[in-house]
């Protein structure tokens, strides 16, 4: 049966907070979260406004202990008496009190639902004061920090990310307040891609049309983590899912906005139809590749591969329908010519048009045609691509925290470090997260953890077990490298 590929936005409800409204047909909202330490006011304030100039709508800080729930109060009322538009969004991970706390004052409250229970009645209560103060509420499920008995049931899985959602949406539901939000992330492009599309699946089978915040956790730094986050965000996008966006670095939280405005507004171009004649067994929650040819840059190009250009506007769906409308299963190779000088923009385009199609399995290599880059850039951003959709390991994977309030360590500096020294090793996923509360769960699959444990100390994890701890940050990586060596994993770099 033919079908009409197009870019079409799901349609999810309206939900508004803090002035801002997501969902329907308002624009994709883009967003950022503080690092500061939330206590300190001054701070706090100081950097949520320096996020909302850089045009966030959206801005999160962190409350993990009472101290910072009540710093919440002082800092609404400086944002409000500065006239701060961004709507103010607390982020809740383990402390139902808190939460409650916090809904008193601010715009949104993020919980995970993880780390909440669902029968003692504390979810109605967050409810309650959300209705009555018009706030909304984010049910942030995040791939690495399951409840324990849906990790028993489903492992760490889309599935069991799906279930976690999909049990607090219907308390919403039955306690009839609908100003939700849902995200599904993760640090994996295709756990997360997979998780968000099985939630709308299992939403429409509900009649549910909650809005979508969408991310990639941990995506690190530089081009990298924006090719990262551009793959996973952008796959979605091209769905049509997604109202509100988060592109998580490990920078200067004001760095953030941009690329999120930026994939928005390369999103917005995208028009054109293209029509697909045959159906296929795809499946979007599966990752069935259709060859089982190398995945290769354009450096890499044989016979046996075949190139398929795109010149649209759509390029994401003028590939798939292409692809779909093959009768042969040679390779495919995504070619794109992009006219910028900007290494980070060609990168976060290419991405944000080439991700949907590798992650789904559908090509086989990346050409990004550059004249104004050189060569070697080039390359290096198109194994990159590879590696962000997850098909090909040409480099240490970093899974490394975007820092908050609670971090322990400049991670900034240290992630920098670490990747001099172990950029080298191609089979490796190193975690660097900020604090032990939440980095241990969230680093999920790494190899090692390097994760701050108290002020300027560090423990070091081998997958999930703790092997050092609590080691001063001076002496962290060296240790670290002795770990990897004694583990027979080390190489000197060529
Ligand atoms: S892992 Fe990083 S971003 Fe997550 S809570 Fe800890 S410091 Fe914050």
């Amino acid at each position: 049966m033919a079908t009409t590929l197009k870019y079409l936005r799901r349609k999810a409800r309206e939900v508004s907070f803090g002035g801002v409204s997501i969902g329907a047909n308002h624009p994709i909202a883009v967003q950022s979260m503080t690092n500061t330490p939330t206590a300190d006011v001054e701070a706090s304030v100081a950097q949520t406004e320096r996020i909302a100039a850089a045009g966030a709508e959206i801005v999160r800080l962190t409350a993990q202990g009472k101290k910072e729930g009540e710093a919440l109060g002082p800092i609404m009322e400086r944002l409000k008496a500065d006239g701060n538009k961004a709507a103010i969004v607390a982020d809740i991970h383990f402390t139902p009190e808190i939460a409650m706390m916090a809904a008193e004052v601010v715009d949104k409250v993020r919980i995970n639902p993880g780390n909440f229970r669902t029968s003692n009645g504390e979810l109605e209560r967050l409810i309650e004061i959300c209705r009555r103060r018009g706030v909304a509420l984010r049910i942030g499920v995040n791939h690495g920090s399951l409840a324990k008995r849906i990790f028993d049931e489903y492992g760490d899985t889309p599935e069991g990310m799906v279930a976690s959602a999909m049990e607090f949406l219907r308390m919403c539901r039955s306690a009839e307040f609908h100003d939700v939000v849902v995200s599904m992330k993760s640090s994996n492009t295709r756990v997360m891609v997979h998780a968000y599309r099985l939630l709308v699946e299992a939403m429409e089978r509900e009649n549910m049309d909650y809005p979508l915040h969408l991310g990639v956790t941990e995506a690190g730094d530089g081009i990298e983590g924006r090719i990262k986050s551009a793959v996973g965000i952008g796959a979605l996008l091209s769905d049509g899912i997604g109202d509100t966006l988060r592109v998580s670095l490990t920078e200067d939280p004001e760095k953030e906005v941009p690329v999120g405005r930026l994939i928005v507004d390369h999103i917005a171009k995208r028009n054109g139809e293209f029509e697909v004649a045959a159906s296929d067994d795809y499946s979007p929650t599966e990752f069935k590749p259709r060859t089982a040819a190398k995945p290769i840059t354009h450096s890499e190009i044989t016979d046996e591969y075949v190139v398929v250009d795109a010149v649209s506007n759509n390029p994401t769906h003028e590939w798939r329908a292409a692809i779909l409308n093959r009768q042969d299963r040679l390779p495919v190779v995504l070619r794109r010519s992009y006219e910028e000088s900007d290494p980070e923009r060609v990168g976060i385009f290419a991405a944000l048009d080439m991700g949907q199609l590798l992650i789904d399995g559908l090509a086989d290599g990346v050409w990004i045609d550059a004249p104004a880059l050189n060569e070697a850039v080039i390359e290096d951003m198109e194994l990159m691509l590879l590696q962000a959709s997850r098909l090909r390991f040409s480099r240490t994977e970093y899974i490394a925290c975007p820092s908050c309030g609670r971090t322990l360590y400049d991670i900034q500096s240290t992630l920098a470090t670490i990747k001099a020294r172990t950029s080298h090793l191609k089979d490796l996923k190193i975690g660097v997260m900020g604090c032990i509360v939440n980095g241990p769960g969230e680093m999920a699959d790494a190899d090692y953890g390097y994760v701050g444990s108290s002020p300027e100390h560090i423990t070091l994890y081998r997958g999930r077990e703790v092997v050092e701890r609590n080691i001063h940050q001076s002496e962290a990586l060296d240790h670290l490298i002795e770990i990897i060596k004694r583990d027979g994993r080390w190489h000197d770099p060529k």
